[in-house]
């Protein structure tokens, strides 16, 4: 029987399992990418020997790598070569306290204790609690898609509320816990991972602080873009194409067919199969014809919720800053108003938290010797629909913010020592990965958007068009993205053969 040909839009984390899953289920899989180099926001640069993973840099839910790196054939430690970073975050608050986060519950008892008397057994409690989040929630929502609206409300799933707290407010939770507020931040601001402030979050995302503490924040040697090139490695070894700088200008379609795509210059390519990876409002925006029925599906996802932005800034440094941990983070006290400023009013907050990532503190190949290589994030609002922030401002501002957290902490002569910047402004997420509003996570994952409720990995008139990716099941993150190409690529052999 002849292979069926699938057409992969974009070399995000998720395109490439996709492409992997189908073509060692033999199918012809070939990847578009609009880009020079696969990984999407996975992405990575390198100059005058300093060398910048751009996006992420937390490989966090170790487990659920495994599970995926098992479902291509492999095993994650045989494709990464990975070190665990312990303590995960040294955390700085505005009054200049410290708090290092990390698996080692002697330390963290001693330093809890110190915030708040009685507060170490109420993380033990906090941790039993994002324990069964986690493990019900890979369960039932992460590790599974939802085709059907029964699929997903159904007598299994009725327990959810009760086992997963989806109801209940993240940050009131904290009450249950902790009264220091400082506490209540340190186990929260991981819901931005999500997309989500703590303050609208469920409190189902205490799995995250869960899995960092209990399986491990951890760091691949030469840094995450390693998770991409064994990606590619395994999608190419089972047969998959890559085609680069080849960018899908739409999306051919007919009645209820998806033909193929048509390329931006000017060649038509044709396939049984389209799978879609970037993200899911640009392709309903850009990619898919205007009549009623796709433009209806574009105007709701623009109306949906979309995750903040982030102003990052990439330094080449000239001296090494050995007292820059991996992570650190700088936790404002105005942590409502935090996120007030960057959901609400799509904005940089007056004192933003901010998050600092020296990557050569665990590998020391990314500077060259003798210098540092600093990655500074700040997280601002996504773009708003008129267009009218100014990101140059904001970006300065921001600037000024990092080197005046860094004053509080001793370290007052980086900006001295800077050999280069790079930034990126939410106009840049945009135009480099065509992220809608320059949302760095794509869709948030309030509680409409989640589970049943989110985008499905399917086209509802084209049946044979397939999704993806961040903003579509089951969400943002890394390992997140394989399961959704693992997932995506399971139905189309479900449905396709
Ligand atoms: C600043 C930042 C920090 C993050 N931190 C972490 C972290 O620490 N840990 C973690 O697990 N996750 C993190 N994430 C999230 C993670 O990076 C994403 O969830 C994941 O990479 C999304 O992958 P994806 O499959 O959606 O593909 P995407 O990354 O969206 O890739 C889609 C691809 O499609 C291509 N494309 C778009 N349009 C076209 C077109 N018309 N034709 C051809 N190609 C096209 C794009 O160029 C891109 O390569 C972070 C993200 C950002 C931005």
């Amino acid at each position: 029987m002849k292979s069926k040909s699938v057409l992969v839009i974009g070399a995000g984390i998720g395109g490439i399992a996709a492409a992997a899953h189908l073509a060692k289920q033999g199918m012809k899989v070939t990847v578009l990418e609009k880009n020079s180099r696969p990984g999407g926001r996975c992405d990575r640069f390198s100059r005058d020997g300093h060398h910048f993973d751009v996006g992420p840099t937390l490989l966090v839910m170790p487990l659920l790598y495994e599970a995926e790196f098992a479902a291509l054939g492999t095993s994650m430690h045989e494709m990464l070569e990975l070190q665990r970073v312990d303590p995960t975050y040294h955390l700085v608050f505005d009054n200049g306290s410290k708090l290092a986060l990390t698996s080692d519950m002697k330390s963290m008892q001693q330093q809890l204790e110190a915030f708040e008397p009685g507060s170490f057994s109420n993380l033990l409690r906090y941790i039993k609690e994002g324990k069964r989040h986690y493990h019900v929630g890979m369960e039932k929502m992460v590790n599974r898609d939802f085709r059907k609206a029964t699929d997903f409300f159904n007598l299994g799933n009725l327990s959810i509320p009760f086992q997963m707290k989806p109801f209940v407010n993240h940050y009131r939770n904290m009450s249950a816990y902790f009264d220091d507020p400082r506490l209540k931040a340190a186990f929260t601001f991981q819901d931005v991972y999500m997309g989500l402030s703590p303050f609208e979050a469920p409190a189902t995302f205490s799995m995250m602080p869960y899995t960092e503490l209990a399986h491990g924040v951890w760091y691949p040697q030469g840094g995450m873009y390693s998770i991409v090139e064994a990606l590619v490695q395994l999608a190419v070894r089972a047969g998959v194409e890559f085609e680069f700088e080849a960018t899908v200008e739409r999306i051919d379609v007919n009645g209820s067919q998806a033909r193929g795509v048509v390329l931006d210059d000017g060649r038509h390519i044709q396939a049984d199969v389209v799978l879609a990876n970037a993200d899911l409002p640009y392709v309903y925006n850009n990619l898919l014809p205007h009549d009623p029925k796709g433009r209806g599906e574009a105007r709701r996802l623009n109306r949906k919720r979309f995750s903040c932005s982030v102003v990052s800034f990439f330094w080449g440094v000239d001296k090494p800053y050995k007292e820059l941990p991996p992570h650190m983070l700088f936790l404002a006290d105005d942590y409502r108003d935090n996120f007030k400023s960057i959901i609400r009013d799509l904005d940089l907050p007056a004192n933003p938290s901010l998050y600092l990532h020296a990557p050569a503190r665990l590998d020391p190949s990314m500077a060259p010797e003798g210098q540092d290589t600093v990655i500074a994030i700040v997280p601002v609002g996504h773009m708003s629909a008129n267009g009218e922030q100014d990101w140059a401002g904001i970006r300065d501002r921001a600037r000024e913010h990092v080197f005046r957290r860094l004053k509080t902490v001793g370290i007052t002569d980086l900006e001295d020592h800077l050999k280069f910047e790079v930034n990126f402004t939410p106009l840049s997420w945009l135009k480099r990965y065509n992220l809608t509003k320059g949302s760095t996570h794509g869709l948030c994952h309030n509680l409409l958007q989640l589970g049943y409720l989110r985008p499905s990995n399917k086209h509802a008139r084209y049946h044979n068009l397939y999704f993806t990716g961040a903003s579509t099941h089951p969400g943002t993150g890394l390992p997140t993205a394989m399961v959704s190409g693992r997932l995506a690529a399971q139905r189309i052999m479900d449905e396709m053969i």
